[in-house]
């Protein structure tokens, strides 16, 4: 394609800018696995601890997230000492972050074992037993959950604060309300395949079918893979082209629960601000 005066344009419309505290935020927790709120709260105490501490050398560590070093150059008029602020080399993603913090990458990984399972993509770690999680025992949710906990991308929704609109719809329903809910969430998602006008089965719009905000039950489905077909192959061994059975759709349903009973105590509105 030869270079014409718009490309060259749109190139320099998209210069790197600082970005706003926002967009900061927003990166320091993907980086740090952390909730928002937490992460602003640890900005805070930074900047009050480097007022406090700018009189003397040294490096200060605030809540195993951020890196503050201050270094003195009596020699210099102008910069006598200057405050260097980084995050935490484990933080950074990949093998030497994210892996080392038991955060692995089997979500869309691009590698696997033997009998096809993923492996961790960024350090090849293979300890699930998928066997055991293949079986579907709702008795042994607990192994299954500190497996899906062990992944990155389901970790995250584990631990993520709930949007807004979900707090409310989730206290809305309440946790007695929410099983037939979640239930026909699961068969209208992801329990059935169509057939479509070439002879193939599939189900419809894999991978596309569960939204990112707004219901407790669609941050549980990715937290526990029971988002699309594609997850629950991999995670729960059902096959991809045709319907959940009845008992299928019962042990996913119980899971999702089992995430909304540990979210949902967390779940709070907090008091707004008084207007000054
Ligand atoms: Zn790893
Ligand atoms: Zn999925």
């Amino acid at each position: 394609m030869p270079i014409t005066k718009e490309r060259i344009v749109a190139k320099h419309t998209v210069a790197p800018k600082p970005p706003t505290k926002t967009e900061l935020l927003n990166k320091l927790a993907a980086v740090s696995g952390m909730p928002r709120k937490q992460v602003a709260s640890v900005l805070d105490t930074l900047a009050a601890q480097i007022k406090r501490t700018l009189d003397t050398s040294g490096m200060i560590t605030v809540f195993g997230l951020l890196k503050i070093e201050k270094k003195i150059v009596p020699a210099c008029p102008t910069w006598p000492a200057y405050v260097k602020v980084s995050v935490l080399p484990e933080l950074l993603p990949g093998p030497d972050g994210y892996c080392r913090r038991g955060l692995h990458t089997y979500h869309e990984s691009p590698a696997g074992n033997d009998q096809g399972h993923p492996i961790c993509g960024a350090c090849g770690r293979d300890e699930i037993d998928w066997e055991r999680l293949h079986a579907r025992n709702i008795a042994d949710a607990d192994y299954t959950i500190r497996q899906l906990n062990t992944d990155r991308f389901r970790h995250k929704w584990w631990s993520k604060d709930l949007d807004a609109v979900a707090v409310r719809n989730a206290l809305r329903k309440g946790s007695s309300g929410i099983k037939d809910t979640v239930r026909k969430r699961v068969v209208a998602s992801v329990g059935r395949v169509s057939r479509m006008d070439n002879g193939m089965v599939k189900p419809f719009r894999d991978g596309a079918q569960t939204p990112f905000h707004g219901n407790i039950i669609f941050y549980g489905q990715h937290a526990t893979a029971t988002c699309c077909r594609k997850c629950i192959e991999v995670w729960h061994g059902i096959p991809w082209g045709r319907d959940l059975t009845q008992q299928e759709t019962d042990y996913l349903v119980e899971l999702l629960m089992a995430y909304i009973a540990f979210k949902l105590p967390k779940v709070r509105i907090l008091p707004s601000k008084p207007e000054k």
